[in-house]
């Protein structure tokens, strides 16, 4: 299988610790078994194979993979594991490929990568590879899986294409969306959801070498995330959160006083976003959304896209515990009456709390 790929410099000792010291710090896990997960990805007799689909997608979610700089992505995924099929990232194309998929299916045992959605609409013809619907690529390539990866809000949810007309769906769905599509092929198999708009790499690196180490998928929540990245609200740990607080938000993106000020009213989603974005950061943790003067978009969350749409504008009013949904824009007036008087908005909403009622 080895001839379909361009060969990257292989993989040394040192990157293999700086995987496993990176990969169990993500996971929550002890350092000292470093040991034993960098035995595991010495292994190379039990390399796993791996199959990596593309539906109805944009890509994003394999560029951002392969701009893994540390390691570089490519040496990864061709010293620790056997990647078979790949239709971006492999120089093979045509019956060649297909071949190495479907040899590989036979095999059985292998991890099963998607990113992108499946349409639906017309017998799922909006997407087809090799003559085949992506609907029945996947039915066929998930029955022999071992275990199942879905990158990106649309493998998870649907994501954008899900917005649109071809009646597109993740392994996840919402509101009227029934399909259920994913209960008839993927049975009991583990399935593992890493949304984000696209995958973070650092996410599916982890998950990899926790497979490959202990042979199982980590915790996950109700979602099938893992909780070690996706269990903690941006809201609640947003560098921004002391503005929220005291009532400062953005209102004008020109005005120099605002800058740093809570995007809330510009329609941040980080108050329903459970992800770990705000230190994971992206592009070899250099930033990301806020950091960037950018709104949170929710895109980890089941609501996006369609329902978090539009997403530069605020739609929903904060729940709030004890006192059920607070109108924002009745804070704010209320506010600007009293934030003189050194009262911010947490201080008056534990206020509302005590009155039992909105100001
Ligand atoms: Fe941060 Fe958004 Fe919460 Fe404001 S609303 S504190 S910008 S997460």
């Amino acid at each position: 299988m080895d001839t379909l790929w361009l060969r990257p410099p292989q993989t040394t000792r040192r990157d293999f610790l700086k995987i496993a010291g990176a990969s169990l710090a993500l996971l929550g896990l002890s350092q000292a078994l470093t040991p034993r997960v960098v035995k595991a990805l010495e292994s190379t007799s039990g390399k796993p194979a791996v199959i990596w689909l593309e539906g109805q997608d944009c890509c994003g979610c394999t560029e951002s993979f392969l701009n893994n700089l540390e390691p570089p992505a490519v040496s990864l995924l061709l010293d620790t594991i056997s990647l078979r099929y790949h239709e971006t990232a492999m120089t093979a194309s045509g019956y060649q490929a297909e071949e190495a998929r479907d040899a590989t299916i036979a095999e059985g045992g292998y991890i099963l990568v998607i990113e992108g959605s499946i349409p639906l609409a017309d017998d799922g013809l909006y997407c087809t590879v090799g003559g085949k619907t992506f609907r029945d690529i996947v039915a066929e390539t998930a029955q022999n899986a071992a275990a199942i990866i879905c990158v990106g809000a649309c493998a998870t949810y649907g994501g954008i294409p899900a917005a649109g007309p071809t009646d597109a769906v993740g392994y996840l769905f919402r509101g009227t969306r029934k399909h259920h599509y994913y209960d008839d092929i993927v049975g009991e198999k583990p399935v593992i959801n890493l949304p984000t708009c696209p995958l973070h790499n650092e996410r599916l690196v982890a998950v990899i070498v926790h497979y490959l180490t202990f042979g199982t998928v980590p915790p996950l929540d109700a979602f099938n995330r893992p909780l070690a990245f996706y269990g903690t609200l941006q809201h609640d740990n947003c560098e921004r959160r002391g503005h929220f607080d005291g009532g400062r938000f953005l209102t004008d993106w020109g005005d120099p006083a605002q800058r740093g000020w809570c995007l809330y009213l510009k329609g941040c989603r980080g108050p329903w976003a459970k992800q770990d974005c705000w230190k994971r950061l992206w592009n070899t943790r250099t930033s990301y959304c806020i950091a960037s003067n950018t709104p949170c978009i929710g895109c980890s969350e089941p609501e996006f896209y369609e329902t978090f749409s539009p997403l530069y504008k605020r739609q929903f009013d904060l729940e709030v515990p004890g006192l059920g949904r607070v109108d924002i824009d009745k804070i704010m007036v209320t506010l600007a009456g009293i934030t003189a008087a050194g009262v911010g908005i947490d201080m008056l909403i534990s206020r509302m709390q005590e009155g039992g009622k909105e100001s």
